[in-house]
């Protein structure tokens, strides 16, 4: 899948796992767990290695990762780890498949296709919908609970948003790993890209600059001293 459907998929898990646990959530957190497999994606173009839906879309490799979380925060890791384990038993799961789900204990590869289902690549019209239709009902819960608004306030742990635009929004935008730009293979999925992006850039630019106020800030009445 898209990083849209991605994290739509984990945005309404952690909403409602977080509900049933009585547990706070951090938005930017669970959107970046559920793209973060994808880094190998970038690690590939830099290495020319090839080993996209290997070892970051390992449940092995999650649970490594997470049992410690558990140990340490207890129940209010759930949403987080659920956000993270459904790009790859989800997501990825349905489309695509060949996911190395137990690397290293087996470099096996999973998905609905090697269970004998008929293959669905990422640009299939019915992955295409099927991401539209997640965007569409995760942004309307986005819009009715008010969790857009956690965009719009300056918050350190919303620089972790960078991920997300550097790694899947703007290179899958553009074009790559793909031949061509979203824009024209799938334009309305470009533009929830689009969207995802424009909410992250708002809410980066708006921690950055308050950082920027906070260090820097006191020039002016430095300035006004000396004037004065
Ligand atoms: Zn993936």
């Amino acid at each position: 899948m898209f990083a849209v459907g991605h994290m739509a998929i984990a945005y309404l898990l952690g909403k409602a796992s977080s509900k049933a646990l009585n547990t706070k959530l951090n938005i930017p957190i669970l959107l970046v767990l559920s793209i973060l497999p994808d880094i190998d994606i970038i690690y590939d173009l830099l290495t020319g290695a090839e080993i996209h839906r290997g070892p970051t879309h390992s449940i092995i490799v999650a649970l490594i990762v997470f049992v410690p979380l558990f140990v340490y925060y207890g129940r209010q890791v759930i949403p987080y780890f659920l956000a993270l384990i459904s790009h790859f038993l989800i997501a990825d799961f349905i489309i695509g498949g060949q996911l190395q789900l137990f690397w290293p204990l087996s470099s096996a590869e999973f998905g609905l296709y090697e269970l004998g289902s008929v293959y669905i690549q990422i640009f299939d019209p019915f992955n295409i919908m099927l991401e539209i239709g997640l965007f569409a009902v995760a942004t309307t819960i986005l819009y009715r609970t008010s969790d857009w608004k956690v965009f719009f306030r300056p918050n350190k742990l919303s620089l972790v948003l960078v991920i997300p635009i550097a790694t899947v929004l703007l290179p899958s935008t553009i074009g790559y790993p793909f031949t061509n730009s979203l824009l024209f293979t799938a334009p309305i999925l470009a533009l929830a890209h689009i969207f995802y992006l424009v909410l992250f850039s708002v809410a980066v630019y708006k921690t950055l600059a308050k950082m920027y106020k906070e260090q820097f800030g006191g020039g002016k009445n430095d300035l006004a001293f000396i004037s004065g």
